[in-house]
């Protein structure tokens, strides 16, 4: 009998000894949370906009554009998106959202694009500090959300263009975007192997944004369905181009089961491969949250007093807030680790992305409700950002892959696929 192996990686470890230019980027975007985000965030939250303001700021400093994305991703440590990520959502989750969002589109299209469209293409979904544009990747369709392989979109080959007709929903930037990186079906036969992603472009025709959604955190951060009308879009548009499609469809076997949003299983899509990859910088978006809500409460329960003492003098407090710094350096811990395997190429073989993912979305949905305990009826109010953060947590057991089907694909990887469902 062949026994599973539950050791840990045999990827080498690497150091995480920050480099001095490392210090220096994380300092960076903390001077930017603390003086611009941070301070925003209530006024953002309540407004449920876009804001472009902060926006523009991240565009003028550098934080908002391809050239930063383009940057940090060549780091060599892989740990610039993550010690970024961590920062800005410490400020806010929303905002962060917002001055991120683009990223996803960017990730999606270097899943699948050529290097001529990638040059193309990647750029335009930030635009310049003077003209911001937005980007978009529409995966989740209202009766497709974590069976990634049955969505519906479908595009239709019609002489030398595609027509495209759908609707997405949950999409962030979707229907403001300037570029929308949409996953749609050419053959529904066969799963996410019959699937192709094509950009559109603001102003095609048939393009429009449904209904906004009205959430419960991350509320700066704009959501809204994507309606696909008899989209045109001419071949260039189809990312990969239309031979390597053709082969793959060629090639594709019927899917037995396609991977679920967020798992990246034998012969992936392009869709599965982009959140493979933003896994572990979304990870650590949820480790900054859980970050801010730490600190707050340890401030909180040192200066305030029951009893004749400060809260923080009872152990069941402060034995709390021990188990929540423990838990918030575990969770970022693997982020760094996935970070670094992602950037150095190893495989995910236990599906390392995911349990960073799964590891700092549990921590900062925990973390976020013991902050609101230990600052009592404090904690429920709007007066103080505690309860935001809670809101803004619950967001990282749901998008990009959720806990069930990241608990799916890291059980998946430790079984060799036999825990897979027929
Ligand atoms: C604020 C927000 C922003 C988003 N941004 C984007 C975006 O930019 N682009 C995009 O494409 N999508 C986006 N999404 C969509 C998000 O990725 C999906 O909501 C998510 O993948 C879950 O899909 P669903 O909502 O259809 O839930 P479902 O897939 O219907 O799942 C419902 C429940 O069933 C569970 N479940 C389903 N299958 C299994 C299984 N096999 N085993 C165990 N449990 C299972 C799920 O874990 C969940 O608990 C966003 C969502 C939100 C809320």
């Amino acid at each position: 009998m062949s026994m599973a192996t539950t050791q840990p990686t045999t990827a080498p470890l690497p150091s995480f000894a920050l480099t001095p230019d490392l210090i220096t980027i994380r300092d960076w975007a903390h001077e930017f949370a603390a003086r611009v985000i941070r301070p925003a965030a209530a006024e953002w939250d309540e407004r449920e906009e876009t804001p472009w303001p902060i926006l523009q700021e991240a565009a003028k400093i550098g934080l908002y554009g391809f050239e930063f994305v383009h940057t940090s991703y060549g780091e060599e440590s892989g740990l610039t998106m993550p010690l970024v990520n961590e920062e800005i959502f410490w400020g806010d989750a929303g905002i962060g959202l917002s001055i991120f969002g683009s990223q996803l589109a960017c990730a999606g299209i270097f899943a699948a694009a050529t290097p001529e469209q990638m040059i193309e293409w990647m750029p335009r979904c930030f635009g310049t500090p003077d003209d911001i544009k937005l980007g978009a990747f529409a995966i989740t369709e209202p009766n497709s959300g974590s069976d990634v392989g049955s969505l519906r979109t479908r595009a239709r080959r019609e002489g030398n263009d595609w027509i495209i007709d759908g609707t997405k929903c949950f999409i962030t930037n979707g229907g403001i975007a300037d570029v929308h990186v949409v996953v749609a079906t050419v053959d529904p036969s066969l799963g996410h192997r019959g699937q192709a992603t094509f950009v559109i472009e603001k102003g095609t025709p048939g393009l429009s944004q449904g209904a906004k959604h009205r959430k419960l955190g991350i509320r700066a951060s704009h959501t809204a369905e994507v309606v696909l009308d008899g989209v045109r879009v001419p071949m260039a548009n189809l990312l990969g181009g239309l031979e390597k499609l053709e082969e793959r469809l060629a090639k594709a076997p019927v899917p037995a089961n396609s991977g679920g949003n967020g798992s990246a299983p034998r012969g992936t899509s392009a869709a599965l491969r982009t959140l493979e990859m933003s896994r572990p910088s979304v990870g650590a978006q949820a480790v900054g949250i859980a970050r801010a809500a730490h600190e707050f409460a340890l401030e909180y329960a040192t200066t305030r007093s029951q009893f004749g003492r400060p809260i923080i003098t009872n152990q069941a407090i402060s034995f709390l807030l021990a188990d929540m710094a423990v838990e918030i350096d575990a969770a970022r811990l693997l982020c760094w680790r996935a970070a670094w395997m992602g950037r150095q190429g190893h495989t995910f073989a236990r599906a390392e992305g995911s349990m960073a993912k799964l590891k700092a979305g549990e921590v900062a949905n925990w973390v976020t409700d013991q902050a609101i305990s230990i600052l009592g009826g404090w904690g429920y109010v709007r007066d103080y950002p505690v309860q935001r953060w809670h809101r803004d947590a619950k967001i990282y057991t749901i998008f990009e892959g959720t806990r069930e089907i990241q608990r799916r694909v890291i059980a998946r990887a430790l079984s060799n696929g036999a825990s897979e469902p027929a």
